[in-house]
């Protein structure tokens, strides 16, 4: 899941490309590289490390770039990151480069063949197999680069998105994707390619997003042709206006993303349901919905695949759903969906969240219950990406880029989404009166504020952080709709601080997790006054009976669990329902504390990536 980017015009390609893939560091960051015809010479540096890293060694070697590059920061998957295996990769000639993003599963029987046709390779990448097969294609067939790319590409099986160009012709550039994603940038007699938009968003609004088995030759003076990689169909090019600007997407004064995105969170809520939610009227307006609305009422059960944090927002969901819209819902991991042959009904509705919208898992279990019938919805983040495409209908969370790592604003995002989802659908199947349904909307239309009231605690999460940063172990406790919240908890400690922690349903605890309760334990309770208060004080006597350290957020004007607990963070009061979307807060911003004083990398965590386009 590497970023890729690459230019053709009249600018120094240099400093375009760098930057780009600075912005896309967030999709892998375990090497760096660089590839730039100067009008004399091909120049290839690349590094095991950041784009930091590529930066203070190109920025020695290089004088003039010339217009023409391609970059990329790498997410290993075949080959362990080192300097060998980071993109760009040569062909034996030295005359082709590539950058690839994506897995070619049969590299291996292809790099016997080429082997036996006398082509050598130094690195362990499945990428060097098919710039050299590129050449093969190229040198045998006596065709121009597009026309190897697409028979070379015929040949593979995996996923890519690639960028590939000739220095002896080094006036166009070839790119092609299959599973992972690929923007063009238009501008005026220049091209820009990335795995998203973020990089070219200052020099063109203009972008076209290749769709999967496309692949287009890249000239700065020529229109963009667009062609089917099977059959060589051209397909007209559909430019699309970005939304997007160029503060979105800085750090705007935050020392990391992850904090700036926490503190983004009052508005991302207002912009999930800007427009959707209205209140007054009290109506939920959602096109996805409304013009599915019988298959959603219809549904047999809803099915939510996801993986991670995604997979988290729909266990709050299936809360949700089953309170309020009296739906059987089952919330799935997209990767053992797709592999467990499930039972998949024609009037199932399958539900996909993803916050980048390219996650690979995901993809696959949409295709799968796509083949047999259902319908599926997408819940995206990202705009125009893969999965957003591939569904039959479809919610944006329109929380703006999520950077950091650790996903924060999109999960509470989600939340809100298939909340009003489930709201909408409770009306119409009458489960909610027209007076409740509007209570529980005004409710949500005060969640904002209520997150900006519950951002204060931050000094408090701060100091609690202090105190527990050393752990090598913590629990998650929470019952009901903050059971998810619990886990969501634990996996930000884990992601970003690398303390090992757990998440459990608080009952759960006399069933195994209690044996790991001594003084040492930070066990973090959620006991909000709305829902099961009663039992999760008496498991917070249970954890104290046994000098567990209790954190408990509480609910503010909490008394008793205050009387328990090592430490107490106050959120505001809300509905049962909604806590999550406050409860939430202080777990993120206490595991960011901890990563911070323990000198982590907070937005770029070791191992992790933003977008899993990789299975
Ligand atoms: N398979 C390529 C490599 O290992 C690209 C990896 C990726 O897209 O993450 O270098």
């Amino acid at each position: 899941m590497c970023g890729i980017v690459g230019y053709i015009g009249h600018r120094e390609a240099y400093p375009v490309i760098i930057q780009g893939l600075e912005r896309l560091e967030y999709r892998g960051y375990d090497s760096a590289g660089i590839a730039l015809y100067d009008g004399d010479n091909l120049k290839v540096s690349k590094t095991k490390g950041k784009v930091e890293d590529l930066k203070s060694r190109v920025d020695k070697e290089i004088t003039s770039s010339g217009s023409i590059g391609i970059g990329h920061t790498r997410w290993a998957t075949h080959g362990v990151p080192n300097d060998i295996n980071s993109h760009p990769h040569v062909s034996n000639s030295g005359n082709l480069v590539i950058i690839h993003n994506g897995i070619i599963e049969n590299y291996d029987p292809l790099r016997q063949e080429l082997i036996n046709r006398g082509y050598t390779f130094s690195s362990d990448t499945d990428t060097e197999v098919l710039v050299n097969l590129i050449e093969d294609v190229k040198k045998n067939e006596d065709v121009r680069l597009g026309k190897a790319v697409q028979i070379a590409l015929n040949q593979t099986i995996g996923a890519y998105a690639i960028a590939v160009f000739d220095k002896t012709k080094p006036n166009e550039i070839v790119v092609a994707r299959l599973g992972s994603p690929l923007a063009i940038g238009v501008g005026d007699d220049e091209f820009f390619i990335a795995s998203d938009a973020t990089p070219f968003i200052e020099y063109t609004n203009n972008a076209i997003y290749l769709e999967d088995g496309e692949m287009a030759v890249v000239r700065s003076h020529k229109k963009l042709k667009i062609r089917k990689i099977k059959d060589d169909s051209l397909v007209d090019p559909y430019i699309q206006e970005l939304q997007l600007n160029l503060e979105q997407i800085e750090k705007g004064g935050y020392d990391h993303f992850m904090i700036k995105e926490i503190y983004e969170q009052p508005d991302a809520i207002t912009d999930t349901f800007r427009g959707r939610m209205l209140v007054d009227q009290g109506i939920v307006r959602m096109a996805g919905i409304d013009d599915n609305i019988e298959k959603f009422l219809n549904a047999r059960r809803i099915i939510i695949v996801a993986c991670g944090t995604s997979w988290h927002a729909g266990l709050v969901a299936e809360y949700i759903f089953e309170e309020f819209a009296r739906i059987p819902v089952e919330v799935e991991y997209a990767s053992e969906f797709r592999y467990r042959n499930p039972v998949i009904y024609k009037d199932d509705v399958v539900i996909a969240i993803s916050q980048s919208g390219e996650t690979a898992d995901t993809m696959a279990a949409i295709k799968l219950a796509k083949k047999q019938g259902a319908f599926v919805f997408g819940v995206c983040n990202v705009v125009g990406s893969s999965i957003s495409r591939e569904t039959h209908a479809g919610a944006y969370t329109h929380a703006g880029p999520e950077i950091g790592v650790a996903s924060t604003k999109a999960f509470t995002t989600q939340i809100t989404i298939l909340t009003l989802i489930a709201l909408k659908l409770a009306k119409h199947k009458g489960e909610l009166s027209n007076s409740e349904f509007r209570a529980y909307l005004q409710e949500l239309e005060r969640i904002p504020a209520k997150v900006t009231e519950a951002l204060k605690c931050n000094e408090q999460a701060e100091h609690v952080a202090a105190q527990y940063k050393d752990a090598h172990n913590a629990l998650y406790l929470g019952r009901g709709y903050n059971f998810p919240v619990a886990l969501e908890g634990a996996l930000k400690l884990k992601e970003i601080s690398y303390i090992h922690a757990e998440g459990y349903p608080a009952a759960e605890m006399k069933h195994g997790p209690i044996a790991l309760i001594d003084e040492q334990m930070p066990v973090v309770v959620i006991a909000m006054r709305k829902g099961h208060y009663e039992k999760v004080v008496s498991n917070i006597e249970e954890i104290k009976a046994r000098s567990g350290k209790i954190i408990g957020i509480v609910t503010q004007g909490d008394k008793e669990v205050k009387k328990l607990a090592d430490h107490v963070i106050e959120i505001p009061e809300t509905l049962e329902p909604f806590t999550p979307l406050l409860a939430t807060i202080p777990l993120q911003l206490l595991s960011y504390h901890i990563a911070v004083m323990l000198g982590k990398n907070v937005d770029q965590p070791r191992n992790l990536a933003k977008s899993v386009t990789v299975e």
